[in-house]
């Protein structure tokens, strides 16, 4: 469980103040937003439309398309083995190129433009392959492109660590984290995130067709939204937004509507702001360990020390001193997860240990749940009247999380959606 926000903050260091009298917009866009030739020659209008109204640009670029999952499956077929740090080298390369090529797109309207890998743009990170975090950014270069009337195209999702001094990624959807650091680094007025969707909806337009855009939401929900699964935005970017901040307005890349508000305050409050679900988990239990202290220690001091992020834990004591305790990590580090149950149940003496990875996490979020009660009854007697089992709870003050059969998960969304529709009109429009 990573859920403190202590790694959210990280150094800026900074030049001897340079005054510029233009306004800093950082513009991050995502993979379907750079998919092809024709969307990346659409992105250099946009940033050179706000470069002619009197900005100046910082572009974050994530990988074209698909092509991060691409390197990955590529790298599966030529090794079964981990290879963390070769696996950086490689994702690294997916950003390298969109950043290039937007800065041609960019410069073939008269722009001058220059492309920075993450280590060029002194984005340093911890050494940690795969999910390294943010500690220090020295933005020199960047400023100094910007003094000289350039875009500045920033490869998203990727760093350099000064102690080992090799590249690092910073996790999937990583992107956000870095233009949302830059925007804070930069100090800009705000972040935009340019998607493929028109902003955040109340539940993934993609399941629930009736989802509706929300206008604005508070950091507070879109951080639950975002650890729950909601991939629109990576959880670590609207963690920097609310140290810094730095609001964010995620929004389409394929028009000029205004999109979604992420901010420190809302005008409007709801009971409920939106529903995510979140399908890339496992279940493990750990059957018949015994009931005394020491024993959970014992299971996930290890779990943590091999970077295995767990997620849920539930620990049911039966009447005879023993305990089963189910936890839910990553799928990809359910193998890693497995060995170290396995070897800490045989130290244990306990009965064995279950790997189910058909599993899914619903959960419904919003601010107002701190002052109404209700909403988890609610919210199960929905699950039950669809015959949809709840294996696993757990709450915050603004959640409540459900894990459930990976095959009931669109039906448990939708049902969830339609049925608690009162709870996600504004607090004052209700009677
Ligand atoms: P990008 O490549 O632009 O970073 P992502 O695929 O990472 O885009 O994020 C956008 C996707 O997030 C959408 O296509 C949508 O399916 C998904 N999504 C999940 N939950 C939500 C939500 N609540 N609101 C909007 N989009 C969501
Ligand atoms: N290309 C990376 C990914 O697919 C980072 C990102 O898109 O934000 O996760
Ligand atoms: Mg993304």
């Amino acid at each position: 469980m990573r859920r403190s926000d202590g790694g959210a903050t990280f150094k800026m260091s900074m030049l001897p103040t340079l005054r510029r009298p233009m306004a800093v917009v950082v513009q991050k866009y995502g993979g379907t937003s750079v998919a092809d030739a024709t969307r990346i020659r659409n992105v250099a209008r946009r940033v050179v439309n706000t470069i002619r109204t009197g900005n100046s640009v910082v572009v974050v670029v994530s990988a074209m398309g698909k092509s991060t999952d691409e390197l990955i499956t590529l790298a599966r077929a030529v090794s079964e083995h981990e290879h963390p740090r070769e696996m950086d080298m490689l994702l690294t390369a997916g950003e390298r190129i969109s950043m290039a090529l937007c800065a041609m797109a960019i410069e073939d309207l008269d722009v001058p433009a220059m492309s920075l890998t993450g280590s060029q743009a002194g984005i340093l990170t911890t050494g940690a392959h795969g999910r390294a975090e943010i500690v220090d950014i020295r933005a020199d270069r960047v400023r100094a492109g910007l003094d000289e009337g350039k875009a500045v195209i920033v490869a998203g999702f990727q760093g350099v660590s000064p102690t080992s001094k090799d590249v690092t990624t910073l996790g999937r959807g990583g992107s956000d984290a870095t233009a949302v650091a830059l925007a804070a680094s930069l100090e800009a007025d705000f972040c935009e995130i340019y998607t493929d969707v028109d902003g955040v909806f109340t539940a993934d337009p993609r399941v629930v067709p009736s989802a509706r855009k929300l206008d604005e939401v508070t950091y507070e929900e879109m951080l639950e939204l975002s650890a729950a699964g909601a991939g629109v935005l990576m959880a670590r970017s609207v963690e920097f937004g609310r140290r810094y901040g730095i609001p964010i307005h995620v929004r389409s890349s394929f028009h000029d509507d205004p999109g979604t508000w992420v901010k420190e305050k809302t005008m409007e409050e709801a009971i409920i702001r939106g529903i995510a679900h979140d399908t890339s988990e496992a279940k493990i239990t750990v059957h018949g360990v015994p009931d005394r202290p020491g024993v959970a220690a014992a299971l996930f001091e290890p779990l943590s020390e091999a970077g295995v992020n767990v997620d849920m834990i539930v620990q049911n004591v039966s009447r005879e001193g023993a305990a089963d305790i189910s936890f839910t990590v990553p799928r990809a580090g359910q193998d890693r997860a497995r060995e170290i149950s396995e070897r800490v149940a045989e130290s244990f003496g306990a009965a064995g240990v279950d790997v189910n990875p058909g599993i899914a996490k619903v959960s419904v979020v919003g601010a107002g749940m701190k002052s109404e009660s209700g909403i988890a009854a609610e919210m199960f007697h929905v699950l039950s009247k669809h015959g949809i089992n709840i294996e696993m709870i757990s709450t915050s003050p603004i959640r409540i999380s459900c894990v459930v059969r990976a095959e009931d998960v669109d039906k448990a969304i939708r049902t969830l959606h339609e049925a608690l529709q009162p709870e996600f009109e504004p607090e004052e429009e209700r009677i």
